[in-house]
């Protein structure tokens, strides 16, 4: 695990302007609550990545929330790049926000899917996400098997796709983008690239980094291990964080070595 750290800190100093460093944020950057509306990255982490964007080629967050979310959370984002909804929406320079593929049409049939799961289960929390619906059983784990039935079949009848999540299911239009295409979208003229994720979706994310290292590129998969992490995620990490403060001190350490090496 120590050499994971000093390696990855070696690769994304080795040429800081060709390195990118993405992250996801629940769990990632912020600890996993029960209630995700009350989700904040932890004290100090914006700070650092605002930081880390000056120093380096690209940082980026790739949420599966909303760019509106990031954006509350971590506004302004100044150099930082935020994705929301797995890369759907990228959030502009200007602070607006971008919608990278038409799903207008799916609004209706997503609305309509909300309150046939919100009829149809007791305690498990239906989220709109815009382009996406996402059931939880978070606080309701005996509503796994329930959950996973409904969204099968709501998936089955309506031709959207499912996403596994933490402790949800996502339905969502074909062809939505996945962390994995916004990793490949930005490491464009990247030589080494980093991803942090805690979760489910970040294996994509992972794939993508995969891809860039047969192609020759240095990659650095990270993971945080919280109680929830995928087991696949912490086998294909190069890197194992134990929680976000421990993302934190890394991040720190990065930034002071980065600006030792700029001064030197
Ligand atoms: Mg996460």
């Amino acid at each position: 695990l120590n050499s994971g750290r000093e390696g990855a800190l070696r690769a994304l100093c080795a040429a800081p302007h060709h390195s990118a460093l993405l992250s996801d944020f629940d769990g990632s950057l912020a600890e996993i609550v029960t209630d995700p509306a009350l989700a904040r990255p932890l004290p100090g982490m914006r700070e650092i990545l605002l930081r880390l964007s000056g120093l380096l080629g690209v940082v980026a967050v790739v949420s599966g929330r909303p760019a509106s979310f990031l954006l509350d959370r971590l506004a302004p984002p100044e150099g930082l790049r935020l994705f929301g909804l797995y890369g759907l929406e990228r959030v502009r320079p200007d602070g607006t926000v971008e919608l990278r593929v038409e799903l207008d049409r799916y609004l209706e049939l997503l609305e309509r899917l909300a309150e046939e799961a919100r009829e149809r289960l007791a305690f498990a929390v239906v989220e709109e996400k815009e382009y996406s619906l996402a059931l939880h059983w978070r606080g309701a784990p005996e509503e796994e098997p329930a959950v996973r039935e409904l969204a099968t079949e709501l998936a089955l009848g309506s031709g959207l796709v499912l996403r596994e999540a933490k402790m949800s299911l996502e339905l969502l239009p074909p062809g939505s983008p996945d962390k994995g295409s916004v990793v490949r979208e930005l490491a464009a003229k990247m030589r080494c690239v980093a991803y942090v994720g805690d979760d489910l979706g970040d294996l994509a994310a992972f794939d993508a980094l995969d891809e860039l290292e047969a192609g020759g590129s240095t990659v650095v998969r990270i993971a945080v291990a919280g109680a929830e992490a995928p087991d696949e995620l912490l086998r294909r990490a190069d890197l194992a964080c134990a929680d976000p403060g421990e993302l934190l001190e890394l991040l720190e350490e990065l930034a002071r070595r980065l600006s030792d090496s700029q001064e030197g």
